[in-house]
C-alpha cells in the first residue's frame, strides 16, 4: 500500500544501509506521488511510545516536486522546480537553520526517448541535488540519487567520491532489469 512502486527501491536500500532513522531531517527531491516519503514517514513516525518523544519532535521531512503531492503524515510538501534557487530557498526556510541528515533524489527528467539526451538531463538533476546537498548536509550525512547510466556518470561518481567516505552504485531488485537507471548511495559526507 504505497503510492508508487518506487517505494520498494528505497525500502531495499534502507534494508542494506539502514539510513532512515528516527529524529532525522530528510529532504526528498522529486517526491511525487509520494512513495519514498511514505516509506520515510512510516519509519520515522512509527516508533514505540516508550521511546523518548524528543525523537518524534526532531523529525523533519521535506518533500519537493514539480507536481502536487497528496498529504502524508509528518511530511512538509513543497511544489516547485527543485533546480530553481527560489525553491531551494523555501526548503532552507523550512530547515530553520538545521542541517539535513539525509538528502535523497529520485528525480527523473521527462523521457525524450533518446537515451543520450535523457542521460544528460538526468545528470543535470544529479548535479543540482548534489550542489544543494553540499549546502545543507551535516558532516557524516547521507546522499542518495537516481541517475540514468551513460557516458558521464563516472565523472559524477568521481566527484561524489571526493565528498563522501563511501560511494556505491546500486541497482535495487525493484528496478526493472533492462532499465538503465541506477542509484548512487553516498555515506559519510565530508563537510
Ligand atoms: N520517489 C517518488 C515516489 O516514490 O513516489 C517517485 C519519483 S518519480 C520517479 C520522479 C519525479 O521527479 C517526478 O514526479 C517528477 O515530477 C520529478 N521531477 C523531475 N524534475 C524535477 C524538478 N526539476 N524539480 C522537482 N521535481 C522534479
Amino acid at each position: 500500500n504505497y503510492r508508487a512502486r518506487s517505494a520498494f527501491k528505497l525500502l531495499e536500500l534502507d534494508q542494506k544501509y539502514n539510513f532512515i532513522k528516527p529524529g532525522s531531517v530528510f529532504i526528498d527531491c522529486g517526491a511525487a506521488p509520494g512513495g519514498w516519503s511514505q516509506v520515510i514517514s512510516r519509519k520515522l513516525l512509527d516508533i514505540p511510545t516508550e521511546e523518548t518523544n524528543t525523537n518524534l519532535n526532531s523529525n523533519l521531512i521535506i518533500a519537493v516536486d514539480l507536481l502536487p503531492i497528496e498529504p502524508i503524515p509528518g511530511v512538509n510538501v513543497l511544489q516547485g522546480d527543485f533546480t530553481n534557487i527560489s525553491t531551494q530557498q523555501k526548503i532552507k526556510e523550512l530547515l530553520k537553520g538545521r542541517d539535513a541528515d539525509v538528502v535523497v533524489s529520485d528525480m527523473a527528467p521527462n523521457f525524450s526517448g533518446q537515451h543520450f539526451i535523457d542521460h544528460v538531463k538526468s545528470m543535470e538533476l544529479c548535479e543540482s541535488s548534489l550542489n544543494f546537498a553540499e549546502q545543507v548536509l551535516r558532516s557524516g550525512g547521507t546522499f542518495l540519487c537516481k541517475f540514468l547510466m551513460g557516458e558521464s556518470d563516472y565523472e559524477f561518481r568521481n566527484n561524489l567520491k571526493t565528498k563522501f567516505d563511501r560511494v556505491r552504485h546500486e541497482k535495487p531488485q525493484a528496478v526493472h532489469r533492462k532499465s538503465t537507471e541506477g542509484y548512487f548511495m553516498c555515506l559519510g559526507y565530508k563537510k
